[in-house]
């Protein structure tokens, strides 16, 4: 049968989302692959469409056929391509480890985050990608849930001050994955408990906050992310905010990183990750939680480390509280992905699943007590490989341990 052909103005357009330094590391690709023995997806699937290599290869031919001056050439095979194509580029958690791997040092996240840009343009975002998207743009997060219920957890957790200011000094920006997720709410409990144990000058946005954007700029939707830059970017200045502290290593991420660049500015407020914040009040004495016995090691979330620039502070923390702190292997700038990224849950929950056991058993085989991250996306799928394994391990974020030595949770 034919395959069907892309208008070729539709495959030029939807090709825009690559800039020159991008189509020039496709162009310089050498295949060798040396990225696939280093990518959590392609390990777990042994499906060689989902090898990094093998995708920029798909990408190639799509740019080959939009500049073929030849009719026959342009249409030809289009659609399968493209099939393969959404099919490798959603099979990906985006946690930028091929990067890494890469001899021509390819900035791959980028890369895959513009390819699913050019996935949207020519309608082929997996259809529970779009459900996301549509949610966001009803109800400013990609849960469904109505935006007044963005403070519930305060009252699940029993937390009593929950400060919503017109005007404050530090912000804390809780994230949907922690504001909506029962699992995660501790982590909201613990960083707000922390914040009033230091007498901060803090406030929560209450119903005003809106996801980071996350998922939207994951899926290559970079003027609907915009959107929700502005809007949450003038309600922290509108607040005269000067520190804004986030507990999710995604949402820091995209404020940090993402942020100035949709913008076209950088923020009027500094952007800290929780773990950041609590190492300078441990360093100062402020903060002098009790040592913890038990042991402990530290997953490191990709988009906090690898793609966030935080690496020293966790480990900081966890040496001074824990007395048996345990390193795993592949951890830092060459951390093994927990699986829980790219919104790989809502395309393949069974990869995600594998990559969590993968990375899971490295822990057990360490005889790790208590397994900690700075993510809440990393929690839900720790959670998630502790319940399918059947583990004793203990799932903690490193917020809820500071807080629980301190008394304070
Ligand atoms: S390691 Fe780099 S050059 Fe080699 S196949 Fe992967 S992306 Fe291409
Ligand atoms: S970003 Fe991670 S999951 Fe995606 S291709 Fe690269 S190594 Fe594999």
């Amino acid at each position: 049968m034919a395959s069907k052909e892309i208008p070729s103005d539709k495959l030029e357009e939807a090709l825009k989302h690559l800039n020159s330094r991008q189509r020039m590391e496709l162009d310089t690709c050498a295949h060798c692959a040396l990225c696939a023995e280093t990518c959590p997806a392609y390990f777990e699937s042994k499906n060689l469409l989902h090898i990094p290599g093998v995708r920029s290869s798909k990408v190639s031919k799509l740019i080959n056929q939009s500049l073929s001056r030849l009719r026959i050439f342009r249409g030809r095979l289009a659609e399968k391509n493209l099939e393969e194509l959404a099919e490798s580029a959603y099979n990906c958690t985006l946690c930028g480890r091929c990067m890494e791997a890469c001899p021509f040092g390819f900035q791959t996240h980028e890369l895959w985050v513009g390819v699913r840009g050019v996935l949207q343009d020519l309608e082929k975002t997996p259809s529970k990608v779009r459900m996301l998207s549509e949610m966001l743009d009803e109800f400013k997060n990609p849960y469904g849930l109505e935006a007044e219920t963005r403070l519930d957890w305060v009252d699940y957790t029993g937390l009593e001050e929950a400060p919503v200011k017109d005007k404050s000094k530090i912000a804390y920006f809780v994230g949907c994955t922690t504001a909506f997720k029962g699992a995660n709410q501790n982590i909201a409990y613990s960083i707000s408990r922390v914040l009033d144990y230091l007498k901060e000058d803090w406030t929560l946005l209450g119903g005003e906050e809106w996801c980071c954007g996350s998922p939207l700029l994951l899926s290559g939707d970079e003027d609907k992310a915009r959107d929700f830059a502005e809007h949450n970017t003038s309600i922290i200045e509108e607040r005269g905010i000067e520190t804004l502290v986030l507990g999710c290593a995604g949402c820091f991420r995209v404020f940090k990183w993402e942020y100035p660049k949709l913008l076209g500015r950088r923020p009027r407020f500094k952007v800290v990750h929780a773990l950041e914040y609590i190492n300078d009040r441990i360093r100062e004495g402020a903060l002098t939680p009790e040592k913890y016995p038990r042991r402990v090691a530290y997953h490191d979330p990709c988009e906090l480390s690898r793609l966030g620039g935080v690496l020293k502070e966790p480990r900081e923390i966890l040496r001074k509280i824990s007395s048996s702190y345990v390193e795993l292997p592949e951890h830092g700038v060459d951390v093994r992905c927990c699986g829980g990224g790219g919104l790989l849950q809502a395309v393949n929950n069974d990869l995600r699943l594998n990559i969590v056991r993968h990375r899971l058993n490295q822990a057990i085989s360490l005889k790790v007590e208590v397994l900690t991250s700075a993510c809440p996306a990393c929690k839900l799928a720790f959670a998630d490989g502790v319940r399918d394994l059947d583990s004793s391990i203990e799932v903690l974020d490193i917020t809820e341990l500071v807080a629980r030595q301190m008394g304070l949770a």
